[in-house]
């Protein structure tokens, strides 16, 4: 579906909570397949949160979900379903899977991804003491970095402005020191202007 297609289905309201505000095309994954209806259209906290990029706030999606549920639109109801099964230790969301029915063909585009056997918690990019990094973010290493092939000074106490984070791995920022770019491990930085929580 196009834009616009969207924006008439939606009536330009988040499709999973009707935020009427920063929505986006949110294509339901896998994108392989022979489902021609994949989009749907969502405002950005659920996107950020469907998509794993930020922690679940359980109070958001216990008020939308048993709506969210019934919309028409197979695509919502599929993410609609993965998003319960990441509460299903919760009861009001047991109690709602228990009352959805996916036909067939649904509950195995549903249950291609394998989100649903995933338990909700999220795997961020965090710095040495826990604090979320961010693309923009400035760190500075807490540890003398020995960079391989290189002569860059990569002392304990560098600021390293403007990291990249590794799209693959959590566990890895980029980020350029005099000028050269190198990957640098999350638990080796701290995030400047973080507070400090002792
Ligand atoms: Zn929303």
């Amino acid at each position: 579906m196009n834009l616009q297609q969207l924006q008439e289905r939606s009536h330009n309201q988040c499709e999973l909570c009707d935020a009427k505000g920063g929505l986006s095309i949110y294509e339901v994954p896998p994108t392989a397949g022979n489902v021609s209806d994949r989009e749907i259209y969502i405002c950005e906290p659920c996107l950020t949160q469907v998509d794993k990029k930020a922690e679940l706030t359980p109070a958001h999606w216990q008020q939308c979900l048993g709506t969210a549920m019934w919309n028409e639109a197979p695509a919502v109801q599929v993410v609609a379903w993965r998003m319960l099964n990441r509460f299903r230790q919760e009861s009001w969301a047991a109690d709602l899977l228990d009352m959805m029915y996916l036909d067939e063909e649904h509950m195995e585009w549903a249950k291609a991804t394998g989100d649903h056997e995933s338990d909700g918690s999220v795997d961020l990019h965090r710095d040495s003491n826990g604090h979320q990094l961010e693309n923009g973010d400035s760190v500075v290493l807490i540890k003398s970095l020995d960079v391989k092939g290189s002569t860059v000074n990569a002392s304990l106490g560098t600021v390293v402005k403007n990291i990249k984070l590794d799209p693959n791995d959590t566990a890895y920022v980029e980020g350029k020191i005099e000028g050269q770019s190198i990957m640098i491990k999350t638990i080796f930085v701290r995030k400047q202007g973080a507070q400090i929580i002792t």
